[in-house]
């Protein structure tokens, strides 16, 4: 009989879009895994309600104020779980032994070092977190390696590129990040975008645009950090990169096309003229799913896709010119060593502005783009060199910024 082991899961970001639908997907299966690990930033209310249903052994808040007030509901009603804080607890979370399967779900930089440290450990690591690996691409595949773990990627459109290749090149890819595509017959990635909420506007028709109108995906419930991503297409550019470190191919073999149904996730071209796809419909829980349980498969929760229901498939090119950051980010991917960071740092700090200080949601672009013209990028020596380089682009990026909203 084949009895199954369960394996123990830590949800980092447990509080967020992706955190959420990870603990969906898990709740379906509690008998091949258990949810041990979880952290969060300031969201008390939601963590102490997580941690008194699915009693981890460890809660983190990045928050050391929050830790207290998580700590101190949870000992008044008895519920166990032992409450850690800040990057230490992070990477604690990511790294101690109370885990198997780490899901890497913080938005941003803020998630870089706990996904090394689950890289080095040697987990199977779900990378939603796709920050890290456009900051840190070679530390993170050295720190896989070094631990000898698997990574899986989450984002939807990486998730589908892996489930269209053959199970010995997911085995080089979840290993080593490398696709070579001088052997295997994979000769050029196809990422597909939706477009965003602002497909087909002029650059003019987005002079007055509101945070809640750039966070309003069409197709996907997501954060708000990654919907303006996806509103500027910077989410593509990001992808790309994230790409390239995954997969091992080169920028230009690295394609995007808009596909505003978000029906087909990604596509990969093979030398004898195929072209697989994955599709269905857009859930994040598919890719979650895939993740956990790969090479098998689980139930999502996802309902079957009706392509009768979808009728038709579009496609069409980006707009280069006026969703200027997907080209910036190709620029910081040829351009190589720190310049993916301070690709990512600028584009965070901008992003910030734009949801919470009302810079214009154009001078995102321009404050990527005049960032990346004043600081020169170098090789990456180690993450010390990477934190400084992304420091340094965020001090940067503030100072355009203020220059921008006086
Ligand atoms: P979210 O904003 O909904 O959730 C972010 C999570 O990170 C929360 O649990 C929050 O508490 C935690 N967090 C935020 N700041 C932190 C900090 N400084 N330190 C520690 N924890 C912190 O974001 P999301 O939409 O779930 O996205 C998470 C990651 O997954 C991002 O990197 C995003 O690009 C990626 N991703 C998301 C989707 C999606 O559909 N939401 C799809 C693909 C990739
Ligand atoms: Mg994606």
């Amino acid at each position: 009989m084949n009895v199954l082991q369960q394996r123990r899961v830590a949800v980092l970001g447990a509080t967020g879009s992706i955190g959420g639908s990870a603990l969906d997907v898990i709740a379906r299966h509690p008998q091949r895994y258990r949810v041990n690990v979880l952290t969060a930033n300031r969201s008390v209310d939601a963590m102490v309600k997580l941690c008194r249903q699915l009693k981890p052994e460890l809660a983190v808040m990045a928050d050391a104020n929050s830790a207290d007030a998580v700590r101190k509901q949870l000992e008044a009603d008895g519920t166990k779980s032992r409450v850690e804080s800040g990057s230490k607890g992070l990477i604690e979370a990511a790294a101690n032994d109370l885990s198997e399967i780490v899901i890497a779900a913080i938005v941003g930089a803020a998630g870089l070092e706990s996904t090394l440290a689950a890289a080095r450990a040697g987990k199977r690591l779900l990378l939603a977190n796709k920050e890290a690996i456009v900051m840190a691409g070679p530390l993170l595949l050295a720190a896989l390696a070094e631990g000898g773990g698997e990574l899986l990627p989450i984002d939807s459109e990486h998730n589908a590129i892996f489930q269209c290749l053959p199970l010995e090149l997911q085995q080089g890819a979840a290993r080593a990040g490398n696709v070579s595509s001088a052997d295997n017959g994979v000769t050029r990635l196809l990422l597909t975008a939706s477009g965003g909420p602002f497909r087909g506007r002029t650059a003019d028709q987005l002079e007055s645009i509101t945070p809640d109108q750039a966070c309003a995906h069409p197709n996907w419930d997501m954060g708000r950090k990654i919907s303006v991503d996806s509103a500027t297409l910077m989410n593509k550019g990001l992808e790309v990169i994230e790409a390239h470190h995954l997969f091992g191919i080169a920028a230009d073999a690295i394609d995007v096309v808009v596909h505003r149904q978000s029906i087909i996730h990604s596509l990969v071209q093979y030398r004898d003229g195929s072209m697989l796809a994955q599709l269905g419909n857009p859930d994040m829980r598919t890719a979650l799913a895939y993740g956990l349980a790969w090479p098998e498969r689980i139930d999502a929760g996802v309902a079957p896709l009706d392509l009768l229901a979808v009728g038709r498939l579009d496609f069409e090119s980006v707009d280069r010119a006026t969703f200027r950051c997907l080209d910036l980010a190709y620029a910081a991917l040829r351009a190589g060593g720190t310049a993916t960071a301070l690709l990512n740092a600028a584009n965070e700090q901008a992003v910030a502005a734009f949801l919470d200080r009302g810079m214009k949601f154009l001078d995102i672009a321009c404050v990527i783009d005049e960032t990346l013209a004043a600081i020169p990028c170098a090789p990456v020596a180690n993450l010390e060199a990477l934190l400084d380089a992304d420091l340094t682009a965020r001090r940067h990026a503030a100072r355009i910024i203020a220059a921008k909203l006086s």
